[in-house]
C-alpha cells in the first residue's frame, strides 16, 4: 500500500513521457479515509478505458447496517450507490459526456430496472465504487498534471461525496432500498396466491417513447386501475413511499394462473400492459411507475423470430411432419420460419423452467396462433403440419403447469379456452371474462380441435461444451458485449434482439461470460441445459457475480481489471442466448 504522495510523484515524473509510462501508476494508494485502486491502465489513449476503484472506510461512510442486512437490501443498496456515484460524476464533471476518452469518468449504473450488479460493493468494513477513466493525453504523451487532478483530487472528492451517508442521502437511499424490498416481497407472494402477475393501483405503464424507458408524463397518462373482480390486496414489509401513512398493504389487479387474454381495440393499450408484465420480473426504481407491477420470476416473453437458428428441439407438439419429411422431434434449422421459431421458443422456455409465457399478437406468427374453421375446411389437417396454440394452450397449463398471458385483439378463437379475459379500453382494464364466455356460447365456434393428446413432457437437451468456442484471432478467449442485444462470442455473434427481457448491456456481458464459464466447468456429457443453468445460478449465489471474471483469459490483459460491469442475468436469458449461438451442438436426452 502506498501513500497518495507516491502517486503524485509518479505522475509528475512521467508527465510528458510516452503514454505507455502510465503503466507505472498501477497499484493501491491511500487517500484520507479511503483508497484508490488503479487496477488496469489502458495501453494507449484510444484503447478501452482504464479501470479504477475508490474505496471508503465504513467509519467514514457510515451506511446504516440495516440497509444491507439481507440479500435483497444489499442488492438494492449497491445499485443505489452506483447511481449515486453516477449522479455525483455528472454533477461535478459535465464534460465527461464529451467525445474522446481523455478525462472521462464513468460508472456502470442502471436505468429503470434495479439489478444485482458489480459496480458498487458494500461490506462491513468499507464501501467501494468501480469506475472507468480515460487517462488524459496530448497526442500520445502523458498529461501528468491533468491525471493528477483527476486521480488525486477529483476521484477522492467525488467518491467521498457519493459514499458518505448524510441525512438527505439516507432518506433517498432508504426509500430506494425499502421500495425494492417491497417489490421482491410481492413477487414472492405471487406463487402462494396462485397469481402470475400483479399490477398495482395507480401504476404508470406507458413509457415516454419508443426509445425512452422513462415513464410517460403525468399529464398524458391514464393511471392503471384494477377491475373490481380482479382486485387483490397483498402485504408489504414496508409502508409505501417515504411519507406513507404506515399502511403495509397494496391493492391492484391480480392475474391468476391459467390462460389469460388481454383483448381490446387497436391502440387501446394491450401491448403496453404486456410489456409492463415482461419487465415485472425485475425490480424498478422509485418513480418508474412500474414499481408495483410484479411478475412471476419465471415469466418469459415468447415471440416469433424468423431466420434464427434452432438446434435439435422437439417441436412435435406444434409441428407435425414437414413437407421434406424432416423430423420435428429433433428439429434443427439454420433459418427458422416465423411459426417454427415461435414453437421452438415455447419449448425451449418450458425446457428450462418457464412458469408463465407472455405473448403478443404483434410479435407472433399468425399461423401458430390460430387456424379458423374456414381454413380447416380448405386445407386439410394432413396437409398442415402446424397444430395451433389454440389447441395446445390448455394442455400447456394443465399438463405442463405453465400459464400464458396473451395480448390478442384479432381473434375470438381463444374465448372458449381462456380462464381470464381482460379488455383494455382507452387504457382502462375491464374484466370481460363473463361477457366473452357468453359470446362464445352464443356464437359457437365451428372449428375442430386438432389434437386430443395431452401436452407431452418437453425433451431435455445436453449442450456440448466443445461447440462453444470463445477464441478469436490471437485471443484464446474473446467475449464482448457493447450493446444490450449482441454478444460477440469468439468468432460468432449472438443476436439477442428478440430476447426482450435482457434489459442492460451489463447483463449481456455477464451472459457471454456465463456461457464460457459453463462450457469450462458445468457442461458434461450428461448435464442437461437445465442442470447447467442450475449450476450457473448456484455459482452466482455462492461466488458472486465478481467471480465471472475467472472466465476471462489469463493471457488477456483485461484480466487484471476489476469486474465493475456485470449485472445478473436470469437463467432464462442465458438459455435464450445459448439457443441462439449459431455453433451450438446438443444431444437430446
Ligand atoms: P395496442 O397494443 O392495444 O394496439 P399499445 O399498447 O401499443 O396498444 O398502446 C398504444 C399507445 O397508447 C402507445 O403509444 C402507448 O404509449 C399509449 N398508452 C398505452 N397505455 C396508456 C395509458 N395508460 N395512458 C396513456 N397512454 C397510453
Ligand atoms: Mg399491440
Amino acid at each position: 500500500m502506498n501513500e497518495m504522495s507516491e502517486l503524485v510523484g509518479i505522475l509528475r515524473r512521467i508527465d510528458g513521457r510516452s503514454y505507455k509510462a502510465y503503466r507505472d501508476i498501477t497499484g493501491t494508494y491511500r487517500v484520507g479515509a479511503g483508497w484508490i485502486f488503479i487496477d488496469h491502465v489502458q495501453a494507449d489513449p484510444f484503447a478501452a478505458p482504464s479501470k479504477v476503484r475508490f474505496r471508503l472506510n465504513q467509519d467514514q461512510s457510515q451506511i446504516p447496517e440495516d440497509l444491507w442486512e439481507s440479500r435483497i437490501r444489499r442488492t438494492a443498496l449497491e445499485d443505489f450507490l452506483a447511481r449515486r456515484m453516477d449522479e455525483t460524476i455528472r454533477w461535478a464533471r459535465p464534460e465527461r459526456r464529451e467525445k474522446g476518452k481523455g478525462g472521462l469518468f464513468s460508472i456502470d449504473s442502471g436505468r429503470q430496472e434495479v439489478l444485482e450488479r458489480t459496480a458498487a460493493v458494500v461490506t462491513r468494513l468499507w464501501v467501494e465504487v468501480r469506475m472507468e477513466i480515460g487517462l488524459p493525453a496530448t497526442g500520445r504523451r502523458v498529461l501528468g498534471r491533468k491525471a493528477e487532478e483527476m486521480l488525486c483530487n477529483a476521484l477522492p472528492a467525488l467518491g467521498e461525496k457519493a459514499l458518505t451517508w448524510t441525512p438527505s442521502v439516507d432518506s433517498q437511499g432508504r426509500n430506494f432500498v425499502l421500495c425494492v424490498e417491497n417489490q421482491e416481497a410481492l413477487r414472492q407472494q405471487l406463487e402462494e396466491r396462485r397469481l402470475v402477475a400483479f399490477v398495482g393501483e395507480g401504476s404508470i405503464l406507458p413509457r415516454q417513447s419508443g426509445v425512452s424507458d422513462r415513464p410517460m408524463g403525468r399529464e398524458e397518462v391514464v393511471l392503471f386501475r384494477s377491475p373490481d373482480s380482479l382486485r387483490v390486496t397483498l402485504n408489504l414489509p414496508n409502508p409505501i413511499g417515504a411519507f406513507g401513512n404506515g399502511i403495509k398493504t397494496i391493492s391492484g389487479m391480480g392475474i391468476p394462473r391459467g390462460v389469460t387474454l388481454i383483448v381490446g381495440g387497436g391502440y387501446h393499450g394491450k401491448s403496453t400492459l404486456l410489456r409492463a408484465l415482461e419487465r415485472g420480473v425485475y425490480a424498478h426504481i422509485p418513480g418508474d411507475g412500474r414499481e408495483y407491477v410484479v411478475t412471476h420470476p419465471d415469466a418469459i416473453k415468447i415471440r416469433s423470430e424468423d431466420r434464427r437458428r434452432v438446434e435439435k428441439v422437439d417441436v412435435s407438439p406444434f409441428i407435425g411432419e414437414l413437407p421434406n419429411g424432416q423430423s420435428t422431434e429433433t428439429f434443427s434449422t439454420e433459418e427458422a420460419s416465423g411459426s417454427t421459431s415461435q414453437a421452438a421458443a415455447i419449448l425451449e422456455a418450458i425446457e428450462v423452467g418457464a412458469r408463465v409465457l407472455l405473448m403478443d399478437e404483434d410479435t407472433s406468427a399468425t399461423n401458430l396462433m390460430m387456424r379458423d374453421a374456414r381454413m380447416q375446411a380448405l386445407v386439410k389437417k394432413q396437409n398442415e403440419p402446424i397444430t395451433p396454440l389454440t389447441d395446445r394452450i390448455r394442455g400447456i397449463y394443465e399438463e405442463a403447469e405453465v400459464s400464458t398471458v396473451l395480448a390478442i385483439g384479432g381473434s375470438g378463437d381463444y374465448f372458449d379456452i381462456a380462464d381470464t379475459i381482460i379488455t383494455v379500453q382507452e387504457y382502462r382494464a375491464i374484466d370481460s371474462t363473463v361477457e366473452a364466455k357468453k359470446v362464445a356460447m352464443e356464437m359457437p365456434n365451428l372449428r375442430a380441435f386438432e389434437t386430443k393428446a395431452p401436452f407431452p413432457q418437453v425433451v431435455q437437451r445436453i449442450p456440448l461444451a466443445h461447440s462453444l468456442n470463445p477464441a478469436r484471432g490471437r485471443w484464446p478467449v474473446k467475449i464482448d458485449a457493447f450493446k444490450v442485444d449482441v454478444i460477440k462470442y469468439g468468432e460468432t455473434t449472438i443476436d439477442l434482439r428478440c430476447v426482450e427481457q435482457v434489459v442492460d448491456c451489463s447483463q449481456t456481458r455477464a451472459i457471454g461470460y456465463a456461457l464460457y464459464l459453463a462450457s469450462q466447468r458445468f457442461m458434461s456429457r450428461e448435464a442437461t441445459l437445465s442442470e447447467v443453468l442450475d449450476k450457473i445460478d448456484e455459482f452466482f449465489e455462492c461466488e458472486g457475480l465478481d467471480a465471472l471474471r475467472q472466465g476471462r483469459s489469463q493471457r488477456s490483459e483485461r484480466d487484471l481489471s476489476h469486474p465493475g460491469n456485470f449485472a445478473r442475468p436470469r437463467r432464462h436469458e442465458i438459455a435464450a442466448a445459448l439457443n441462439r449461438l449459431r455453433t451450438l451442438l446438443v444431444k437430446q436426452q
